[in-house]
């Protein structure tokens, strides 16, 4: 059967990691379709709309969306309805990707990347499962307002439903018990009610994921926590805004953000797929742009939609091997390796397959 991948370049640096990702997954020779539409600044400048309903209808038949980044200065005054932002939360809501997955792993031959000492990160391996749909990002209702005396007040609000909690616990306890069977929740419950039924609802779950360990954390503690003892986690669970802050946290403990992926699935396992940076415009269209995070998505595209295990391997190795033989992009780059451009990490993935 044809897969079809929706491939959704995005802004800044986002055509060019797109472009070597596309490569790659052109060479193993799968039976997948790909087209591909705006989102983010770029439909902004040619609809006026960074979510036009044309992507978005393409974004729905697909079996999986491969996005670049969007956002960059030159759209950054604009209203928020054409904000490009805009176009990723729609994407997210609209398909109601509601499981963020991002693995925060050190690769050995980076450890020097990292702006902490080796042994506290080597062999570092969590992953975040972050809700995406829901929490304070999306909550009801939201503004700016001026008030009586004339001050002005800007408001927003921390919701979740207990299905909604329940879901991505699911998702959690799911995805520890393929892994190394500890799961960390993450809330504000000394502070936000909300807080408190994620944190009553992750516990009625426990019952029934006998063989997953959970605990719980306060996200100032867990943000300490991140960066003094890493190791210490396996899965970490939290709603939209603290997984936001989290996960980059997460990321730079690895060295650089060019190299984690990230999936965000809906229920029945469609999902999109992106690296966890932006769209970096200090860089683009300079050829400096790390590539393997977005490498490294088509991976688990292949692994979490489209059922292609062996071939997301395949790709693993194949950026275990480029590693290994020293080639490097600016942002992982240390002494005694190659520095290559965009295009030649993408060949060099592309080699070693
Ligand atoms: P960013 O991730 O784009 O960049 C942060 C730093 O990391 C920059 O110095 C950049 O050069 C570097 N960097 C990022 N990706 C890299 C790569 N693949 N290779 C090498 N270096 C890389 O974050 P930012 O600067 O805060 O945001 C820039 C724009 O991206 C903003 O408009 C922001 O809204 C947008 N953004 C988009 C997404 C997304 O599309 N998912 C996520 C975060 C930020």
């Amino acid at each position: 059967m044809t897969n079809n991948v929706l491939v959704l370049p995005g802004d800044g640096i986002g055509p060019e990691i797109v472009t070597e990702a596309v490569k790659v997954l052109g060479t193993l020779n799968l039976d997948i379709e790909i087209d591909s539409a705006l989102v983010g600044g770029s439909a902004v400048d040619a609809t006026g709309n960074p979510l036009p309903e044309e992507t978005l209808n393409k974004a729905r038949s697909a079996d999986a969306i491969l996005l670049g980044a969007v956002g960059g200065p030159k759209w950054d005054g604009n209203p928020m309805e054409s904000r490009p932002e805009k176009g990723l939360l729609g994407l997210r809501s609209e398909l109601e990707l509601f499981a963020n997955f991002r693995p925060a792993i050190l690769y050995p031959q980076l450890a020097e990347a990292s702006t902490l000492k080796p042994e506290v990160v080597s062999g570092l391996d969590i992953l975040i499962v972050r809700e995406l749909t829901g929490g304070i990002y999306f909550g009801q209702p939201r503004g700016i307002r001026t008030l009586e005396n004339g001050e002005r007040e800007g408001y927003n609000t921390y919701v979740y439903n207990e299905s909604e909690i329940r879901r991505i616990g699911r998702q959690a306890f799911e995805a520890a018990q393929k892994r190394g069977k500890r799961l960390c929740s993450v809330d504000k419950s000394n502070v936000l009610e909300v807080t408190v039924l994620w944190k009553e609802v992750m516990e009625e779950l426990a019952k029934e994921y006998p063989d997953v360990e959970l605990s719980h954390m306060l996200v100032d503690n867990a943000a300490m926590q991140l960066v003094r003892a890493p190791k210490q986690f396996d899965v970490v669970v939290t709603g939209n805004m603290f997984g936001d802050i989290l996960s980059d946290a997460a990321a730079m403990l690895t060295g650089s953000i060019g190299m984690l992926p990230s999936a965000s699935l809906d229920k029945d396992g469609k999902g999109m797929y992106e690296p966890c940076h932006g769209s970096a415009p200090d860089i683009a269209g300079q050829g400096k742009a790390n590539p393997l995070a977005t490498i490294l998505s088509v991976a688990m595209m292949l692994r979490y939609s489209l059922d292609e295990s062996a071939a997301a391997d395949r790709i693993e190795a194949a950026v275990q091997k480029v590693l290994d033989q020293g080639l490097r992009t600016g942002d992982i780059m240390s002494e005694g390796c190659t520095l290559v451009s965009t295009e030649e990490m993408g060949d060099a993935v592309v080699a070693a397959l």
